[in-house]
């Protein structure tokens, strides 16, 4: 079982180092009892980074989860080990630059999702992060006037921040909101409980386990991908970052 320590508060997804107890070794990786590195999952990708104790640095390639473990696949450095003995306490060090930058692109959707839903009324069927980009699949068709509100909007949320909080709501609580409202296709799984909401300033509210940025400024310059065909029907659509990496928060 792995405490995960990055879904607490929107400051938790700001811990860029922390120290963890080694409790599995599972072949290609291993188990900590906390973590605050991201493992894949709900379109955004896992974090890298490196695990330490004393002299001895271990990269992070990957981090998935495996039941209510979070497994950390490691590679050895040249002349090093590839893992810690069971017991052992690790530094853990999150790669900034692309942890932010999931951080960026995964608010940043939320918003696009939403302010597609607002626009057109089509709801959000799939979303993906990968690199510098984000994209969603929707329901049905948006057509270019449209989208290019929508683009319009997305700019004016930017470059006049709004300011983004995590609710853990109560699962009868959330349950019994009206759904009418609700921007994304993909339905709650039933163990979900409380449930984690991820609130943009008088923009959205949206279910999600991803982590995210505390200000829409945070955000940046972002580039308008061409909308192509969804595989299944309905537009893809999305956007790039124009500067890889972290930016700064703004004071
Ligand atoms: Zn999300």
């Amino acid at each position: 079982m792995t405490e995960l320590a990055y879904l607490a508060d929107m400051a938790s997804a700001y811990v860029r180092s922390f120290r963890a107890r080694v409790v599995a070794l599972p072949p290609g990786g291993l188990v900590l009892d906390r973590t605050y590195f991201y493992p894949a999952g709900g379109g955004q990708p896992a974090d890298h980074g490196t695990l330490r104790q004393g002299d001895t640095t271990v990269p992070v390639v990957d981090v998935t989860k495996s039941g209510p473990a979070v497994l950390h696949r490691t590679r050895a450095l040249p002349g090093q080990r590839s893992s810690f003995p069971l017991g052992a306490e690790v530094e853990g060090l999150v790669d900034w630059d692309r942890r932010h930058q999931h951080m960026r692109l995964h608010t940043g959707q939320h918003l696009l999702s939403a302010r597609t839903f607002e626009r057109t009324g089509l709801r959000t069927r799939k979303a993906v992060l990968r690199g510098m980009e984000a994209t969603i699949d929707l329901e049905g068709e948006v057509r270019t006037p449209a989208l290019e509100l929508i683009q319009l909007d997305l700019v004016e949320i930017v470059r006049r921040p709004r300011s983004v909080r995590i609710r853990h709501v109560p699962r009868a609580e959330w349950d019994a909101l009206p759904v009418a409202g609700r921007s994304g296709l993909v339905p709650l799984p039933p163990h979900v409980d409380p449930v984690r909401v991820i609130e943009v300033d008088g923009e959205d509210s949206c279910p999600c386990g991803g982590t995210h940025v505390r200000s829409t400024a945070e955000i940046g310059e972002v580039r308008w991908t061409v909308p192509t065909v969804a595989s299944g029907g309905g537009s893809r659509v999305g956007f790039t970052l124009a500067r890889p990496g972290a930016t700064t928060p703004p004071e």
